[in-house]
């Protein structure tokens, strides 16, 4: 039997499992994927992308195609028995927080061929009808046992796994680890299907009814929606169900005029909501579905596990590459664990009332529900919240021990923060632009804020830029000045003196102290590299 080594073989290139090896391509990590599967998935199945996943994609450079690819919801069209009780614009509800200000809808399948052609362009490819058989791991590496699409079988082994094999994970059963949590009683449905009715324009639609509700999300294609509800009950028993049997008692109990056109996809599931204890098992890394599956209110599941490929990518390839210290592997269990637990509570909570059975479950969200929604969000600063929430630009690692801060900022801003989405002039190009345009790279990013508030001037500047120039290999330095085109960011950033900001490879705020205190970030630096340099 062949027999070879790889860095990082992840097992699963469904979402996940891509970004990870995206993430990976742009370290030059060397690694393999494989999955069973014959190619990317041709179902639409998760349809929002949230606007952290946007950054993310614009980072790679995919942005562009994304968005000529989907369609960005304009608002939400709340209805009660087929007539509209509230309307909550989407379009703008994170006007200022980030380059992507809305929800936008775009299949699965299209984000995967996304990353898949990212990925070749780039000189790799997946390797599809490839399944793992068998898994064992030691101290210092895992061997996995795999099949090719010629039956052939080999044996790898690999300095760490990442397991991206979705809900079933078959690693995670392998090592015999818990999944708690439950499943909802309900059975649901999907469908994606034409549907001509009196409503035009490129609204998500949410149907609140007796005992049940369907949530209708404008896709790209003129007239076609993903409808997502409760099954009928009188269907739950039924083995085969079609859309054809449904759809007329579905119109029935929703008291909405349309007609339903071409069925391009349906499907029955139960909605799981589980997660793993620890995001690590010896040389194996979790993430997305294998950690953690909940409802798909709210749009994200196929994101969380996005998300958790790019927190993990650069600091498994910063310790491959022997520039962190093995103790930042552990961060990301530390970092995304909170997450999946937080996620899978809201998720839960948000769901379980949309889809409780009982007389007061149907008074509260037949009347009360609509009404509470139109007046909270008509208000800009839950509006904002909620976007924060949704769009995932507000996850933080604050606990983090990779988040430290050493002095205090006037507003909310704390190290372990996204990075947030601000102006800066670009004193050589004499134009302003997003600081997400400095943050392109796979290194973090030194953001030294000078206030002319303080007594700290070029001379400290250039002291930490020497201090933090031993480290070129891992950190850029960009220099903001207290200049007229700047005040807007250090206005909104509350920035009322000088100094530093250090932003880790996935846009998060490391660290956050003064420009001259260079024992502080000597001491931070430590935990992130493996650099010895001796500073002054
Ligand atoms: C019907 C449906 C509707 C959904 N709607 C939404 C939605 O609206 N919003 C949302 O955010 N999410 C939604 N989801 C969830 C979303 O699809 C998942 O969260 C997302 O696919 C998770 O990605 P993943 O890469 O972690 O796992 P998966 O996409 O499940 O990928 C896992 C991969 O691992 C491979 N694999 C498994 N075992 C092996 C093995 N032994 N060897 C090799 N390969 C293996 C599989 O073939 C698969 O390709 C929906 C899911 C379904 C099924």
């Amino acid at each position: 039997m062949k027999k070879s080594n790889c860095p990082v073989l992840i097992v699963g290139a469904g979402p996940t499992g891509l970004m990870m090896a995206c993430q990976l391509s742009r370290f030059g990590v060397d690694f393999r994927i494989i999955d069973k599967k014959e190619g990317t998935t041709q179902l639409s199945k998760a349809l929002g992308v949230q606007a952290r996943t946007l950054e993310i994609y614009e980072q790679l450079g995919i942005v562009e195609e994304a968005l000529a690819q989907g369609v960005p919801a304009e608002s939400m069209q709340v209805m009660v028995n087929g007539k509209l009780a509230q309307e909550i614009p989407l379009s703008a509800m994170g006007e200022g927080l980030t380059a992507y200000p809305y929800m936008f809808v775009l299949e699965q399948s299209k984000n995967e061929d996304l990353l898949y052609a990212y990925l070749k362009k780039n000189g790799h490819e997946v390797e599809w009808n490839c399944e793992m058989l068998e898994f064992m791991q030691e101290e210092d590496n895992a061997t996995v046992l795999i099949q090719d699409k010629n039956g052939e079988q080999e044996e790898i082994t690999a300095n760490w796994v990442i397991a991206a094999d979705g809900g079933r994970s078959p690693l995670r059963h392998a090592l015999q680890m818990q999944f708690k949590g439950d499943t909802y009683e309900n059975i649901f449905y999907v469908v994606d299907t034409d549907i001509e009715w009196e409503f035009k324009e490129k609204k998500l639609y949410s149907n609140l009814a007796h005992s049940s509700f369907a949530a209708f999300f404008p896709m790209k294609d003129d007239n076609r929606y993903r409808v997502v509800g409760i099954l009928p009950e009188e269907f739950e028993n039924e083995a085969d169900v079609s859309f054809d049997d449904i759809k007329e008692v579905i119109k029935e109990k929703h008291k909405i005029k349309l007609e339903f056109g071409k069925t391009h996809w349906f499907s029955v599931y139960k909605v799981h909501h589980r997660c793993i204890d620890n995001f690590r098992n010896g040389r194996v890394f979790f993430a997305g579905d294998a950690a953690h599956v909940h409802s798909p209110a709210g749009g994200q599941g196929m994101n969380t596990g996005l998300q958790d490929a790019y927190n993990l990518a650069w600091k498994l390839a910063w310790v491959l590459q022997e520039k962190a210290p093995l103790s930042v592997l552990d961060t990301y269990n530390e970092e995304r664990l909170p997450v999946a637990h937080r996620l899978v509570n809201t998720t839960d909570r948000g769901f379980s009332t949309m889809v409780k059975k009982g007389t007061l479950a149907n008074f509260f969200r037949l009347k009360f529900l609509p009404m509470i929604l139109g007046t909270a969000l008509g208000f800009d600063a839950v509006r904002k919240r909620a976007f924060r929430v949704v769009s995932q630009i507000g996850i933080r690692y604050r606990k983090s021990s990779l988040s430290k801060q050493t002095i205090a900022l006037v507003g909310k801003l704390k190290a372990g923060d996204r990075m947030p989405y601000v102006q800066v002039y670009d004193e050589q190009e004499k134009v302003s632009k997003s600081i997400y345009q400095y943050m392109k790279t796979t290194k973090c990013q030194a953001l030294i804020w000078l206030s002319n508030k303080d007594e700290i001037g070029e001379k400290e500047a250039d002291a930490l830029k020497e201090c933090l120039g031993n480290y070129a290999d891992q950190i850029s330095i960009y220099t903001i000045h207290n200049l007229t085109e700047n005040m807007a960011a250090f206005k909104s950033l509350k920035i009322g003196q000088s100094m530093l900001f250090l932003v880790r490879p996935d846009n998060y705020i490391g660290y956050i102290g003064a420009v001259d205190n260079l024992g502080k970030i000597q001491e931070y630096l430590k935990t992130i590299s493996t650099e010895t340099a001796v500073l002054s």
